[in-house]
């Protein structure tokens, strides 16, 4: 039996057979929590292999920096996200942290900001009361969410509070999917690849069964550009600038490379990581400064190709599908990011 295998046994609903994967149908919603990065898009294309209509699927991405802020994700990826669910006809809804990653970093004795979130008749509001706290540095880079603040705060706390805040979620079943893969950290290699989710309430009043399923937590990432190949879709415009995984764009993860390719793409971007550095007397890698960082590093070649611009636009306007699918850069190369 697998790792996966195993894992979703122990929280099977029968002692005589293991579940490998649940029983999709019996869903009311289907969420996929979709970065546009290669595992969710795997994680949404594994769903239509198995048949699940679109009608039940939806993505839902998180905005790190918030509605409005630039500190640190690719300009591109929101309008990304907006075209690749549009061709695929599935709805998105955006999800975010009121002043996003820069609001909570230099939160000083005050409450974590209200989250915002669509939904299918409109805007949600929740939180922004709680206790006063202050923090004034880069999250850690660490696998402990506690201290690496950004994905709990911004991407897993957005999500449960968007499930457990809207109403249509009540009395219903609702499965959660996310693109973890066991390969890429031993942090990552050790989450359930099914489990309650966090919102999940089936024993409570409001009767809000959520489960939460890692379709690709067993997946290599041959598996994955695999199916990303066989439906030809356009992988993020990262990927052909030659990162290896897609999250931010400044990664509290970015290796020396990473760094020296986003100073060339967005100097400035990186000159205000340098200030908060400054500011903080504390540096982002904890060890090293950002300008050191990025000093060690070579820019990837491709940034002076095309898809520089096209990553540092607001627009995404290049095909969702491609007639001769090839691999980018970025496919099997340096794979630094959350663990
Ligand atoms: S991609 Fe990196 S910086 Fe962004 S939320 Fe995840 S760990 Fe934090």
């Amino acid at each position: 039996m697998s790792m996966a295998q195993r894992q979703v046994f122990l929280f099977g609903e029968t002692d005589t057979a293991p579940i490998t994967s649940p029983d999709l149908q019996s869903y009311d919603h289907i969420i996929v929590a979709f970065s546009g990065g290669k595992d969710s898009l795997a994680c949404l294309l594994h769903l239509l292999d198995l048949g699940v209509p679109r009608t039940r699927i939806e993505l839902w991405h998180h905005r790190i920096d918030g509605a409005e802020g630039t500190l640190m994700d690719w300009p591109v990826t929101e309008s990304y996200c907006e075209m690749l669910a549009a061709a695929f006809g599935i709805p998105i809804f955006f999800s975010w942290k009121e002043g996003g990653f820069e609001r909570e970093m230099l939160r000083n004795e005050s409450p974590t900001a209200p989250i915002h979130f669509q939904s299918v008749d409109g805007l949600y509001t929740t939180g922004g009361v709680g206790p006063q706290g202050t923090r004034r540095k880069f999250p850690q880079v660490s696998g402990n969410l506690s201290v690496r603040w950004c994905s709990a705060y911004l991407k897993i706390d957005v999500a449960a509070a968007a499930i457990r805040n809207d109403p249509r979620f009540v009395g219903k079943r609702t499965l959660v999917v996310t693109g973890e893969r066991a390969e890429e950290s031993p942090g990552r290699a050790k989450y359930a690849a099914f489990e309650p989710h966090k919102a999940d309430r089936r024993g409570g009043k409001s009767r809000r069964h959520v489960d939460h399923w890692r379709p690709v937590h067993a997946w290599s990432e041959s598996e994955v550009w695999e199916i990303i190949r066989r439906y030809r879709v356009n992988p993020h415009p990262a990927y052909w600038l030659g990162f290896g995984r897609v999250s931010c764009m400044k990664c509290i993860f970015g290796s020396p490379d990473q760094w020296a390719t986003v100073r060339v793409l967005d100097p400035k971007g990186v000159a205000r990581i340098a200030e908060y550095e400054q500011e903080f007397g504390l540096t982002i890698h904890r060890l090293n400064t950002v300008t050191d960082r990025a000093n060690q590093g070579t820019p990837y070649p491709m940034v002076s190709s095309k898809w520089r611009a096209i990553a540092m636009s607001k627009r995404y306007d290049e095909p969702v599908f491609l007639d001769h699918w090839e691999y980018p850069d970025g496919a099997f190369g340096e794979s630094v990011g959350p663990t």
